[in-house]
Formats: structure tokens, C-alpha cells, sequence
């Protein structure tokens, strides 16, 4: 499953460049048996199977031990989980190794969950059949955020929620598709006044689509006197 997005575009790059590592470890592998089984049926009846402790903890301690890092960060895909952020993906990407645990089945033995890991994530309030997908979008995004993984022509800072706040409209060329014209602004040489329309526009887009985001966004007095322009006129 990770062989697309791993070995693709931003992260194949980075990953060529030496600036990230990625290791796939298989459950299986830290079997006893000969069917290498991973899970087994619930305690106290139920349908689906739940993940069995030991491949769980023989794994994560081979890679715990195999590696030596102490700056590592341990975390559970889980839809009972934090619900993960842009914020959470920066503060991630401070750690030198991140070791992520993905789920199937019916989900882990509880005490996978109560011993093993830092923390539990989860990528949003939905459940999907394993946590592979959700593996992917973390390592995605905290990737982004690890210097020099993007390139001086991907840009980090602008994007919707690095600051708390959505993006501004961007536009290419032509300046006059049918009739559906670019800003007059973007296009007048006036950096000052393209940094200060694309702020009010990332100001006005969250209000309108995003509100609760303003709660927490970093707000100048200049952009509060902005906001309450737009709440006057509303
Ligand atoms: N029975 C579990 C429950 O109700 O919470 C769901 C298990 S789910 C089918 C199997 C695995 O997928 C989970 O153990 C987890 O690793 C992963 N998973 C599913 N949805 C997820 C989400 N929204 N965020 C993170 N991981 C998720």
C-alpha cells in the first residue's frame, strides 16, 4: 500500500535526497506461529478480530531497538485519537524519528494502545478498514514541514492553516479566461499591496468558510480592524 505515495513527486525526493527515511514494518514478521496471525477473536464475544499484543509489542520494540534515536515520537493511528491538525504535523516534525503503529480489524488489544504509544491520532471522525491511509497523510504532511523537503517553488507558509488561517485565492495565467478576469492587483507590481490583499483575502475566505479557525489564528490589530470591517458588512 505505501509503494504509491511513498514512491512519488515530494516525498520520492526527499527520500532520494536523503533528507527523510521511511521503513515499513510488518506485524507478521514478529509472529510465533506458523500462519504468522496477527489478530484474534474479542473477549467476551462480538464480531470482527482485534489485533493481538504480541506482534505489536515484538515490533515496536525491533524498531525501537534497532534504531537508537531518543528523539522519537510514538504514535497509534485510531479514531479515538486527537484529531490531527497542520499544528500537530509541525510540532511532529521536530522529532528526528516518528514510529507510527497502524490498526486493522476491529482495531488493537487495549493494551497496545495503553502501553505502547506517545500518543494516538486520528485523521478525522470516520473510520477507514486500516491505518495505513492515515499513516500516509501524517507522514505527507509532516514531511512538508521538515526543511528542504519542499522546494523553494512549493511554499510551506501560505498554505491554508500554517498560520491558522486559509489561503488566498491564487491564480495563473491567462488573465482573461472567457471572460472570467484575474484581480487588477495581483497584477500591478504593487508587492506591498499584493501582500496586503492576499492577507485580507485569507482573513475574508476564513470568516466566510472557516470562522471558528479566527479563534485561534495569529490576528494583528490591523487584521482584527479588517475582520470586524467584514462582520459590520455581513
Ligand atoms: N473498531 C474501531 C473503532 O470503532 O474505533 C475501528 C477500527 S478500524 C476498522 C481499523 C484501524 O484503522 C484502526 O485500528 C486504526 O489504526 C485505523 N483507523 C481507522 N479510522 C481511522 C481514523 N479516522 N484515524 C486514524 N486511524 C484510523
Amino acid at each position: 500500500m505505501f509503494d504509491g505515495p511513498f514512491g512519488d513527486s515530494i516525498i520520492k525526493r526527499a527520500v532520494d535526497n536523503g533528507i527523510l527515511e521511511i521503513h515499513i514494518t510488518n506485524p507478521r514478521d514478529f509472529t510465533y506461529d506458523k500462519h504468522n496471525k496477527v489478530d484474534d477473536s474479542p473477549f467476551g464475544g462480538g464480531s470482527g478480530m482485534v489485533m493481538k499484543p504480541e506482534p505489536v509489542f515484538r515490533a515496536a520494540r525491533s524498531v525501537i531497538e534497532s534504531t537508537n534515536i531518543n528523539n522519537r515520537r510514538v504514535l497509534l493511528m485510531s479514531p479515538a485519537g486527537k484529531t490531527f491538525t497542520q499544528e500537530k504535523a509541525k510540532e511532529l516534525a521536530e522529532y528526528d524519528q516518528l514510529i507510527i503503529i497502524c490498526g486493522h480489524y476491529e482495531g488493537f488489544d487495549a493494551r497496545i494502545a495503553e502501553h505502547i504509544p506517545d500518543e494516538e491520532i486520528s485523521i478525522g471522525d470516520y473510520v477507514l478498514t486500516g491505518g495505513e491511509l492515515p499513516a500516509m497523510v501524517i507522514v505527507d504532511s509532516v514531511a512538508r514541514m521538515i526543511p528542504g523537503v519542499l522546494g523553494s517553488e512549493e511554499s510551506a507558509p501560505t498554505d491554508s492553516f500554517y498560520d491558522g488561517l486559509l489561503e488566498f485565492p491564487q491564480y495563473t495565467r491567462p488573465r482573461d479566461y472567457h471572460g472570467m478576469t484575474v484581480p487588477e492587483i495581483l497584477i500591478s507590481g504593487d508587492h506591498a499591496k499584493i501582500d496586503e490583499w492576499r492577507r485580507n483575502e485569507s482573513l475574508r475566505i476564513t470568516f466566510e468558510k472557516r470562522p471558528e479557525l479566527l479563534e485561534k489564528a495569529k490576528l494583528t490589530e490591523k487584521d482584527k480592524a479588517f475582520l470586524s470591517s467584514l462582520s459590520a458588512n455581513k
